[in-house]
């Protein structure tokens, strides 16, 4: 039923699903209304770790009307998260990925609730999302540009259509559905790297979910890991900064590596693939290890690591859950499914406060968060 589309259409708007323009917000300097909003303040250079500093909190006002097709909006959760990195670069490296402007309000996925609507299908008190929602706290938007959520799907937890239940979700689910050859019976193992953060956690418990016999994680603390195991039903899960990878996961996959999750790239997966079987399948899902890098994406494997990839035939073919927007319904509804039963655990790490958005991305970037890394706004 159309009030169970938690997405209706697409998220973007270009060819092949991967247009991130949209959102028209209004931050007139006008007489109006006052509110908060965040700006990129400065780039951190092409090869540089990004910093809270580069973004910046400032006041300005929206007008005290709105009209026809729009609808005023207050901010209740943003989304930060690692394809940002791009987008503060002048030329992202992507043809799907705009950058944001210097001294312009900086936007991303966010959930909000309507205030006022001149758009005929959304009415006040109806919550909305989109990705591009701008980081301020009150927003006057298209409403033809949001898409209108059900609350109950996610029993009230408005923040899980950022995670879990939104982009996140979307990415584990798809990723393994669509690149990792996973089947009931079948015996195989996977690892997952970035494994206790926001797709990490969910691709390993859904690659349980959906037939693997043996999941392992890889994650940068101990906290991390033990939460894997203990909490989201990892069987083991492997300490990056600490001790051999190559060797804890000789250890713990004797039969080889059948599926491998990978969102980090760089060395970590270097040691995943050398330990892959024959026709086995990489699903390429970021490689946060080279984001702040000035290298091409996907960056190519070093030259030996290759050819064991070639002479394995371990498939790795570049994934992009926007290409995937057909299958976002029936998906989504699965997993909150899953969550509701109890069958997918999520984490999340909140920060609260527009102000903080940019110490939050800093943190999620450096692997301060488990889980999701939502930023709250208002209640
Ligand atoms: P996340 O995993 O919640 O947060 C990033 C995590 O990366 C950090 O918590 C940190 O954890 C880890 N990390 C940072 N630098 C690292 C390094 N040098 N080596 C190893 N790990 C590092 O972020 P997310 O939103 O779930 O995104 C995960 C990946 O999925 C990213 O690569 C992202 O680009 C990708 N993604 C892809 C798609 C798609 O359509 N293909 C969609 C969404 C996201 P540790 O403590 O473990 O280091």
């Amino acid at each position: 039923a159309a009030s169970l589309r938690p997405f209706p259409g697409a998220i973007s708007s270009g060819a092949g699903g991967s247009s991130l323009q949209g959102v028209q917000c209004e931050t007139a300097a006008k007489a109006g209304m006052i509110i908060q909003r965040v700006v990129l303040n400065s780039r951190p250079g092409k090869n540089g770790e990004p910093v809270a500093e580069n973004f910046r909190l400032e006041q300005s006002t929206i007008p005290d009307t709105i009209q026809a097709g729009q609808v005023r909006v207050r901010t209740l959760y943003l989304s930060v998260d690692p394809y940002m990195r791009c987008r503060m670069n002048e030329d992202t490296g992507s043809d799907y990925l705009l950058p944001w402007q210097l001294a312009e309000v900086a936007d991303g996925g966010g959930v909000g609730v309507v205030e006022e609507s001149k758009y005929d299908s959304l009415a006040k008190g109806d919550v909305v999302t989109s990705f591009n929602w701008p980081w301020q706290t009150v927003a006057i938007l298209d409403g033809s540009l949001l898409q209108k959520l059900v609350p109950q799907l996610v029993n009230g937890r408005l923040s899980y259509f950022l995670g879990a239940a939104g982009i996140t979700g979307l990415t584990a689910l798809l990723g393994i559905k669509e690149k990792g050859h996973v089947a009931v019976g079948a015996n195989q193992t996977m690892v997952v790297s970035g494994a206790a953060g926001a797709c990490g956690s969910l691709a390993g418990q859904i690659g349980r979910l959906e037939g693997c016999s043996r999941v392992v994680g890889i994650a940068g603390t101990d906290e991390k890991c033990s939460i894997l195991v203990q909490e989201m039903g990892f069987d083991a899960a492997i300490n990056y900064k600490k001790g051999n990878v190559a060797k804890q996961l000789r250890e713990l996959c004797p039969g080889g590596v059948d599926v491998y999750f990978d969102n980090v790239g760089g060395d970590i997966s270097d040691a995943v693939i050398s330990q892959m079987n024959q026709n086995s399948h990489i699903i390429l899902c970021g490689q946060i290890s080279q984001y702040n890098k000035d290298v091409p994406y996907p960056p190519p494997l070093p030259p030996d690591i290759e050819k064991i990839r070639k002479e394995r035939n371990i498939t790795r073919e570049r994934f992009l859950v926007l290409n995937y927007m057909d299958k976002q319904e029936a998906s989504v509804l699965q997993l909150c499914q899953w969550i509701q039963e109890g069958k997918l655990k999520v984490r999340e790490t909140v920060v609260e406060g527009l102000a903080n958005i940019g110490a939050a991305f800093q943190s999620m970037m450096s692997g301060g968060n488990i889980g999701k890394q939502i930023v709250s706004v208002s209640k």
